[in-house]
């Protein structure tokens, strides 16, 4: 509950931020991504940052990463300050994960996929208390909060598969990857962000993003607060299909961004008045950041794209 010294309390200055995987070109959906959290930043007279969430390698296509920046840019979505790669986290990766091994927080794990699946495709902590070696095995985490629901900016109240979010999640992989769960809570809290607006494949891990900050905040000395979260809605093909890479409905043109930008803003529930069609991207930003509502951003998971 708040109480008066609560509310007199300065709010801390939204820092918001973008965070594509440079495995392949922007293409619309991630787009309307970049847009809106841009959009939501600026609104609030937040900072936006960039970061480039490079630790797949197998996955990365080369010259995406220039890419993406080079769309951005041509869509008139600057970032402040400098871009964070997640390749150059790697000590501090291991470094939490070496103090979440020292709070008895994670723990190795050998099961493989095949094991996984057998029992119904959700890891039930076998390995939890086995004190297996380090070879050759995943980590997880305890998840001891398993939180399965909680409130989002756009979508209003979500529910979780309980499973799904309990399970003790992998934060560093069998191959010698740090996995997603890890790199992205670790890089929000680095880089202090406290409003996320992303796409709603992200709805359901975001629940195991909310525990996993739970369990690194409990600290009373230095509490960890996690984030708000908004999911706008995915773009998908006619067909049902999440656009990406291999399926590119609607493909980004660089040298003409006027028509994406404008069919972004119509996507994500804005209404840009007709002739805002021909003026230049920075007066469709400039119109955009006055006049975003994030009210008006469709509570759907999806929307079909023509
Ligand atoms: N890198 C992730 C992706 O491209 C997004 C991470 C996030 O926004 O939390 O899907
Ligand atoms: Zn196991």
């Amino acid at each position: 509950l708040m109480n008066a010294s609560d509310k007199m309390r300065p709010q801390p200055a939204y820092r918001g931020r973008f965070a594509p995987s440079p495995s392949g070109h922007l293409h619309f959906g991630s787009l309307i991504t970049a847009l809106a959290s841009f959009l939501d930043a600026k609104k609030n007279n937040g900072t936006w940052l960039v970061r480039l969430e490079d630790i797949d390698p197998p996955r990365e296509k080369k010259g995406a990463s220039d890419h993406i920046l080079k769309t951005l840019e041509a869509f008139g979505l600057h970032w402040d300050e400098n871009i964070l790669f997640q390749s150059q986290q790697f000590d501090y990766y291991l470094h939490l994960i070496e103090q979440l091994f020292n709070e008895q927080h994670c723990y190795y794990c050998q099961c493989t996929r095949g094991e996984i699946k057998a029992i119904g495709g959700i890891y039930q902590g076998h390995c939890r208390h086995l004190n297996i070696e380090k070879n050759n095995s995943a980590i997880r985490v305890i998840n001891q909060y398993g939180i399965a629901q909680y409130h989002d900016l756009i979508q209003g109240n979500v529910s979780c598969d309980q499973t799904f979010a309990k399970e003790d999640f992998i934060i560093f992989r069998k191959d010698g990857l740090f996995a997603y769960q890890l790199a992205v809570v670790a890089d929000d809290i680095f880089q202090n962000i406290n409003h996320i607006i992303r796409g709603c494949d992200l709805l359901e891990p975001t629940a195991r993003q909310l525990s996993f900050y739970q369990l690194l905040g409990d600290k009373p000395i230095q509490p960890v607060l996690s984030p708000l979260y908004g999911h706008i809605p995915l773009a998908i093909t006619e067909q049902g299909y999440k656009l990406s890479k291999q399926n590119n409905a609607q493909a980004i043109d660089n040298n003409n961004p006027q028509p994406a930008l404008f069919a972004a803003l119509q996507f994500l529930g804005q209404q840009p008045p007709n002739d805002l069609k021909f003026s230049s991207v920075e007066s469709i930003i400039k119109w955009a950041i006055t006049h975003w509502q994030r009210e008006f951003v469709p509570k759907k998971r999806e929307i079909q794209t023509p």
